[in-house]
């Protein structure tokens, strides 16, 4: 990378905010994506801001030099690993959160962990229903490029599903807004769409190729403060499956389900279920776990009583055992922060 370009690049963020450090390039030439070979970046830059970003794009572009978006740096298949010599810029930095309280939404700087957003909601008595597991070192800007899914998917979709607008500084250095914030006379996040296409969509899952993600602004859900943790038994897969699809058809808030097959849980119970206070039990050919979430108390119950007979419709047993589902759902964010 030429020293020009660096000088530039420092001019804009300070020298304290780049490096071509050999120890920092190897530490941003690998991701989780252990599978995959570390590349070394030629430098590593680290934005405070939009407008940083913007003029460090404008540069990277005039001196053709390819640009790796890099936040939490936990994805998988090599989506953060840069390319030989060229730039990555870190968005760790921007940390902003600001909370619409009455548009039920809340917009993230792109450094913002899920880990982070959940201290502050949680004081609020809200949430973001869908997490990835990585919830603690993952950003949501992060999980919105890759179009992330995991605990809570079951319920409320991909991340994606919740994003109402995004701010993204395309790679001329110009930033666009999309969603209600585009209109300044909004109050705020609360729409994604208008009159023509969802340009928003454009930036879900592009992996930083059209632009980088500055913020995301996303629905928030007020927490739910009744469950019902329970595991139901099948003989067959096709019965299993079918419970699932009539948890889904009768509208039964079931927020984090999952299907096992009985030798995989058997696997995982004797290597686990005693660490997790679950009961011995010769599990069924077919097992599904699920817990279901609800504000109130009567929607619970309500939900977990058709979900017994739904059970039974199809064939099924209610196991009864609620530490399965109970472990999964607690056992996931909430323990650490
Ligand atoms: C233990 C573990 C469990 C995991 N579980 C899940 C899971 O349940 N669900 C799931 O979806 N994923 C999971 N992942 C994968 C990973 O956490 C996700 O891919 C996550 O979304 C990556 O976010 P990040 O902030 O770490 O982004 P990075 O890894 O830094 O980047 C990911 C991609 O997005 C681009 N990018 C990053 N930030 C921006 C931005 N602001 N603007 C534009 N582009 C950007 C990068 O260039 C790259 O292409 C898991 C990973 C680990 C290690």
């Amino acid at each position: 990378m030429q020293k020009k370009m660096i000088d530039e690049l420092m001019y804009i963020v300070g020298e304290e905010f780049i490096s071509t450090r050999p120890d920092v390039l190897l530490a941003y030439s690998q991701t989780a994506s252990m599978a995959s070979d570390p590349v070394l970046p030629g430098a590593v830059i680290r934005p405070a801001n939009t407008d940083q970003i913007a003029k460090t794009l404008r540069i990277a572009t005039k001196y053709q030099v390819p640009v790796t978006a890099r936040s939490g740096g936990s994805s998988l298949q090599e989506e953060a690993i840069p390319e030989p010599d060229g730039l990555v810029i870190e968005l760790m930095r921007l940390n902003e959160i600001a909370l619409h309280k009455e548009l039920r939404s809340v917009t993230v700087g792109a450094g913002v962990t899920y880990g982070m957003l959940e201290k502050v909601l949680k004081e609020e008595n809200l949430f973001v229903p869908v997490y990835p597991e990585s919830a603690l070192v993952c950003t949501i800007a992060g999980n919105v490029a890759v179009n992330g899914a995991g605990p809570g998917s079951s319920g409320f979709g991909c991340t994606g599903e919740l994003v109402l607008g995004l701010e993204v500084v395309l790679p001329n250095g110009e930033v666009i807004q999309t969603g209600t914030e585009a209109n300044p006379h909004a109050s705020g996040p609360y729409q994604r769409y208008a009159f023509g296409p969802d340009i928003t969509g454009l930036f879900i899952g592009s992996l930083g190729s059209f632009g980088i993600i500055t913020k995301v602004s996303v629905k928030v859900f007020r927490r739910f403060k009744f469950f019902d943790h329970n595991t139901y038994g099948f003989d067959t897969h096709e019965q299993a499956e079918n419970f699932i699809v009539d948890i889904k058809q009768h509208d039964i808030n079931g927020i984090f389900t999952s299907l096992y097959e009985g030798a995989v849980l058997e696997f995982f119970m004797d290597m686990i279920g005693d660490e997790l206070g679950i009961p011995q039990y010769e599990w069924p050919f077919r097992t599904v776990s699920m817990t279901i979430g609800r504000v109130r108390e009567d929607q619970m119950r309500s939900d977990a009583a058709l979900a017994k007979q739904l059970c039974l419709d199809n064939g099924g047993q209610v196991i009864g055992i609620s530490e399965l589902p109970k472990s999964e759902w607690e056992g996931r964010l909430w323990f650490f922060v």
